[in-house]
């Protein structure tokens, strides 16, 4: 073997390289400064493989990994990945994909002009804020509705704009982290509304609300807990009782929903989590949701509720801070428009997942091992369960069929399922990874054979 000196010679410099016949078509297509950078970082990484004794591996192996570092400088740090985790609402993987009309919806917003604050009957400046309210007012039944950038910003918009220091009474057993460090009462002391506390953890009666009750009082709020679940020994008053105290004393009543969904869940085997109509018939006068939760829609937080209220909400500061763009609100109609069609069920990702029959998921799975062949080998179809997540439906979850992978290192196959593309983020169960293709979009099923394919073989 060379000394190190002459191994370190061989090595060559950046400007050598930029003159290398291989470089010359990365000049003309990529910004100078990014093909130096990959070259530096090359010749830095295969410097540190000579002096810990390494030989030099040639000018082309050095291009080789240059040309790694352009394509991942160029990559970008947003890209798809396949759900296998049969985590429905997972937030961590962009909560709900979106429907083709939803898609095609907001890339028309994005191609052009629009009259997003144009009124084009009057020929004259409008508001960006009637564009979902007609269908959201349709569907829930409410006088107005206000869509902005989340529904923590939703409720944080209500509190500011309408409690803002006076007192709002929350039960204790409602005292919700939704996750990301959004805490009900830390939200509360953002706003400047004081927060007061009744009842316990587990019983809360609607003479705590009414005891707790005086001249500073703005408003009564329920929190729906979304998250988890206290059994037992428990008892939170109706929404409608709330309402009737609320009204009776000049008081308002709020209803962060969370997730809120339009369509009753218990067709789909699930228990009834509360709708948006029910919220709004039983009194409330703000409610707020998310709009990519169980509406499976772009992220937004949609308020609804009581005309005057929505208009002063429409003139409070904060408002233009939390305010979504034309994509948005173009994403929004369309998914809306789902609802209104009546073709929710078929045409609404989440919806579809939800009420995907498991002998479909299991017809899949089997699809699937056969394409594997003789890689299948160790691997099997198990019944399992799929979580619906994201702040819905607490513990709750649908029967489906696992495909189980062969037993090995749970932990390494699963870091090299995330590490090709598109990336597959699986679950670990009892030691063993499993698929959950109620989350797969079926149009995803072959490349996730492709994938599987690679890394078992
Ligand atoms: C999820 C959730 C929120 C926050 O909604 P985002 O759209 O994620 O901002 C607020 N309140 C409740 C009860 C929730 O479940």
């Amino acid at each position: 073997m060379a000394n190190l000196q002459t191994r370190l010679r061989q090595l060559g410099s950046v400007d050598a390289l930029l003159r290398h016949g291989e470089v010359q078509p990365w000049l003309a297509a990529y910004p100078h400064e990014l093909v130096v950078e990959a070259l530096r970082q090359a010749l830095d990484a295969v410097r540190a493989v000579i002096l810990a004794g390494g030989d030099y591996p040639g000018a082309k192996a050095v291009l080789a990994l240059a040309e790694e570092r352009l394509q991942a400088q160029l990559r970008p740090t947003l890209q798809s990945v396949i759900n296998a985790t049969g985590v429905i609402l997972h937030t961590n993987l962009g909560r709900a994909p979106l429907s083709e009309a939803v898609l095609e919806a907001m890339q028309q917003a994005g191609t052009g002009y629009s009259n997003l604050e144009y009124d084009l009957d009057m020929g004259q400046r409008g508001s960006r804020h009637v564009h979902a309210e007609a269908l959201l007012c349709r569907l829930t039944g409410a006088e107005a509705a206000l869509v902005v950038n989340n529904n923590a910003g939703a409720v944080l918009l209500a509190l500011s704009a309408l409690a803002q220091g006076r007192e709002v009474i929350l039960s204790r057993g409602q005292l919700v982290e939704i996750g990301g460090g959004f805490r009900i009462p830390d939200v509360m002391a953002q706003s400047g509304a004081r927060l007061v506390e009744v009842g316990t953890t587990n019983r809360t009666y609607v003479d705590d609300f009414g005891a707790a009750m005086g001249p500073d009082t703005a408003a009564l709020m329920r929190v729906h807990a979304s998250n988890f679940r206290i059994e037992g020994f428990t008892h939170q008053p109706a929404l409608a009782e709330l309402a009737e105290l609320a009204h009776s004393r000049g008081c308002l009543l709020l209803d962060d929903l969370g997730s809120g969904t339009l369509l009753d869940t218990a067709p789909q085997g699930l228990p009834h989590e509360p709708t948006i109509q029910e919220s709004v018939a039983a009194g409330a006068d703000l409610v707020t949701f998310s709009g990519d939760k169980l509406l499976g829609g772009p992220q937004a937080g949609m308020l609804v509720g009581r005309r005057d209220l929505i208009a002063r909400l429409r003139r409070f500061p904060l408002t233009r801070a939390l305010r979504v763009d034309k994509t948005t609100l173009a994403g929004i109609q369309a998914n809306l428009l789902h609802y209104l069609m009546g073709e929710a069920l078929q045409q609404v990702p989440v919806w579809r997942m939800l009420s995907m029959d498991v002998d479909e998921i299991a017809r899949r799975g089997r699809v699937l091992l056969d394409g594997l062949g003789g890689l299948a080998d160790g691997c099997q179809q198990q019944e399992g369960r799929s979580m619906i997540g994201g702040g819905s439906l607490p513990q709750e979850s649908l029967p489906t069929m696992l495909v189980v992978l062969p037993m090995g290192t749970a932990t390494e196959l699963a870091r090299q399922l995330r590490a090709g593309d598109p990336p597959i983020v699986a679950r670990i169960h009892e030691e063993r990874i499993v698929l959950d293709l109620r989350t797969v979009l079926p149009h995803e099923d072959v490349r996730l054979l492709q994938r599987l394919r690679d890394v078992l073989a």
